[in-house]
């Protein structure tokens, strides 16, 4: 039988507070978005009445069919865009979105800047694997990608994200979001006025307990909240 989302964000929110336990942290510090591209809108209005505030999905079809399933929850629920995001499609997103998480060409900060009526709080998406199938950033060019962005004054970087590759090796994970870490405080005592750079969007159902020891601030999470109607 399946559980249903509210047992499975118990379940969830009783790791985050052990891991901000662990490493001194507040909960209240992690915000949680519930990603529901393998769901459909029934089991993503169970997410929001068990009290996810955050929803993540990572193509503009999707997200649109859950704006319309969901429009009476307008006012509830911070719309998070977290997948690849083609420049044709931006205009389509830009309107309802809150939050961008996968910026990571300067065409796309152009795009973002000429569509958004005002400034759209984005995350800069770094690879921090290498892996030549994960997109983002090498870390090495994300300053002088942050300084190329000053003139899109739509566009504003409030952190940095990162999608693990999905592993059970807890040291080699710790060790890629530790890095992502450093490179966000260093991005942040940089002094931006246009990417603060304070957040961190890392961790997912496989690995957010060690994303949230290691510094998340925002963590997506798919199937261990909603499971997966594949
Ligand atoms: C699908 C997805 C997630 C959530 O994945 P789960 O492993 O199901 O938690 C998080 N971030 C991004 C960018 C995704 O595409």
């Amino acid at each position: 039988m399946r559980l249903t989302v509210k047992d499975n964000l118990e379940v969830i929110q009783t790791h985050i507070r052990k891991s901000c336990a662990k490493v001194g942290r507040s909960p209240a510090d992690i915000h949680l978005i519930g990603v529901t591209k393998y769901v459909g809108v029934e089991r993503t209005r169970e997410a929001i009445r068990a009290g996810v505030s955050h929803l993540g999905e990572n193509r503009a079809p999707g997200l649109q069919a859950k704006q319309e399933g969901l429009s009476d929850n307008h006012d509830t629920v911070s719309w998070h865009f977290i997948g690849t995001l083609q420049s044709r499609k931006v205009k389509d997103v830009i309107p309802t979105v809150h939050y961008i998480h996968s910026l990571d060409r300067l065409s796309l900060a152009k795009e973002i800047h000429k569509r958004a009526e005002q400034a759209v709080n984005c995350f800069v998406q770094v690879n921090m694997s290498g892996e030549a199938s994960k997109h983002g950033l090498p870390p090495k060019d994300v300053q002088a990608f942050l300084e190329s962005l000053t003139p899109y004054t739509n566009v504003k970087v409030i952190g940095l994200m990162t999608m693990a590759p999905y592993t059970h090796d807890e040291e080699y994970l710790r060790d890629l979001f530790r890095r992502l870490k450093v490179l966000q405080t260093a991005m942040a005592d940089a002094g931006y006025e246009h990417a603060p750079c304070t957040e961190l969007s890392m961790g997912m159902s496989n690995d957010y307990q060690i994303a949230v020891e290691e510094g998340a601030t925002y963590i997506r999470i798919g199937s261990a909240l909603v499971g997966n109607e594949g």
